[in-house]
């Protein structure tokens, strides 16, 4: 994978990012399913619908597990096109379930690890932490947090996918239509040389914040949208800014608005602005206007090569159920959060690895079909936690004005005490 600099595209997504493709991402082949010749749909234990990372993830799960599965994508490469680079930040839980998996070592090399944080509010540090200096962190042979572009590791995983066997990849094979009853599912899939229909004993709803699932199957859901913008910009420098991770609640460079500041793969830096309440994202993607606002953070001198720029709106939303008959919801199809946090990916991972050894379990005949239900009782409460914790943290980066700026301002002018 080779990085570009800066192209101007337009795509939209789940996300509402309007520009991108900065990165070239693989390409991986479109191979005629069987099914396209045959009268009858072929039966399957298991089909996952769509692979992102969590998708990726389970069936890389399945895979080390000895099991059958049948991954589905519309798309014919890792990330999402035109918002390639969105997660970056992977927590210690999700590098030991990558370790289990074998794309721990690949993932490791690649990216960069970091345990501190440093908060700021105007030109104050008003708090810090070293996550190694938490005994608990230590207990685990992986650090604290890599940071890695997302695409990255979905890549690995279907790399390591196509080295165990078991779970067969479709590429530009798009689900399109859908029905269930107490025997089985079937799934009509299109692709470039026609479509076809397959039946499934479990499906997984991996098809991340705009699945189309939980509109056919009219899944209930709580949903919430603010009028709070981002500006990513993905970026490469001639300075090297400390490896910590460098949040400004305040930011006196960017009209006292937030900023995130990571290190990734590949020496790329990224930099998250927050705008205006509903500023326009074609305007603050231009690339004249980028570079404006970087020149305001690290000096006009400072050389500045743009990889990717995303400006992007963010909502929470959380389905009231993990399963809808035959059908599991995982990953940005069950809940998505504001990206603060770095929990939309790595719960995500932690979704497919609750339900891999179980559906395992289950299809060997090692346990009754009632364990399945457990997923939905860990996973919804995680779902749940994730969402009032980033709602909580977006609302403390964009407070309403009146009692929840006065509470927000007093909680800085104490944070060092
Ligand atoms: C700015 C930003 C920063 C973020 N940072 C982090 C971070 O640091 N750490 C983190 O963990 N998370 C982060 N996230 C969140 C993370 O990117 C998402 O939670 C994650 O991508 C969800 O993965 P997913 O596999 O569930 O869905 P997706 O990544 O959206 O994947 C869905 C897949 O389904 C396929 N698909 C869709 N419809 C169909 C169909 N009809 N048929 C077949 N295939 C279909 C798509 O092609 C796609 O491959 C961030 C998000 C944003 C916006």
């Amino acid at each position: 994978m080779s990085l570009n600099t800066y192209r101007d595209v337009a795509h939209t997504n789940g996300y509402e990012f309007t520009q991108g493709g900065g990165y070239e991402l693989p390409t991986y082949p479109f191979v005629p399913p069987p099914e396209l010749h045959s009268q009858a749909p072929a039966r399957h234990p298991i089909v996952i619908v769509g692979g992102g990372i969590t998708g990726l993830t389970l069936a890389c799960s399945l895979a080390r597990l000895g099991v059958k599965a049948i991954l589905i994508d519309e798309d014919d490469t890792v990330g999402v096109k035109g918002a390639s680079s969105r997660g970056i930040c992977y927590t210690q839980k999700s590098l030991e379930i990558f370790e289990r998996l074998g794309v721990y070592e690949p993932i490791a090399a690649k990216g960069t690890q970091w345990s501190v944080g440093r908060t700021f509010a105007g030109d104050d540090e008003v708090y810090s932490f070293d996550l190694r200096q938490q005994g608990s962190f230590n207990l685990s042979q992986q650090p604290p947090f890599i940071n890695i572009q997302q695409f990255y590791i979905e890549a690995f995983l279907v790399d390591r996918i196509q080295q165990l066997g078991h779970v067969e990849l479709r590429w530009r094979n798009r689900l399109t239509a859908f029905e269930q009853n107490e025997q089985l599912a079937t799934l009509t899939v299109e692709t470039p040389a026609g479509s076809y229909r397959i039946e499934a004993e479990h499906v997984i709803d991996a098809t991340g914040s705009n699945s189309p699932l939980r509109k056919w199957l009219q899944v209930p859901f709580d949903s919430k949208r603010g009028d709070d913008r981002w500006c990513i910009a993905d970026v490469r420098f001639s300075t090297r800014p400390p490896t910590e991770r460098h949040t400004w609640i305040e930011a006196p460079f960017n009209e006292n608005r937030a900023v995130w500041q990571h290190l990734m793969a590949d020496d790329v830096w990224r930099i998250d602005y927050q705008m205006a309440p509903n500023a326009d994202p074609a305007h603050v993607s231009r690339e004249d206007v980028v570079r404006e606002r970087l020149a305001r953070q690290f000096g006009p001198e400072v050389e500045v090569e743009i990889v990717w720029v995303g400006p992007y709106a963010y909502r929470s939303e959380c389905v009231h159920h993990m399963r809808h008959g035959r059908v599991y919801f995982m990953g940005d199809s069950a809940k998505v959060v504001s990206p603060f946090g770095a929990r939309g990916g790595n719960t995500g991972v932690a979704d497919a690895d609750n339900l891999a050894w179980k559906l395992a379990a289950v299809l060997r005949g090692q346990a009754a079909p009632g364990l399945l239900d457990s997923y939905e009782d860990e996973r919804l409460e995680a779902a749940r936690e994730n969402v009032r914790v980033t709602n909580r943290t977006a609302r403390f980066l964009r407070p309403a004005e009146g009692i929840e700026r006065v509470y927000r301002d007093a909680a800085i002018a104490l944070a060092k005490r």
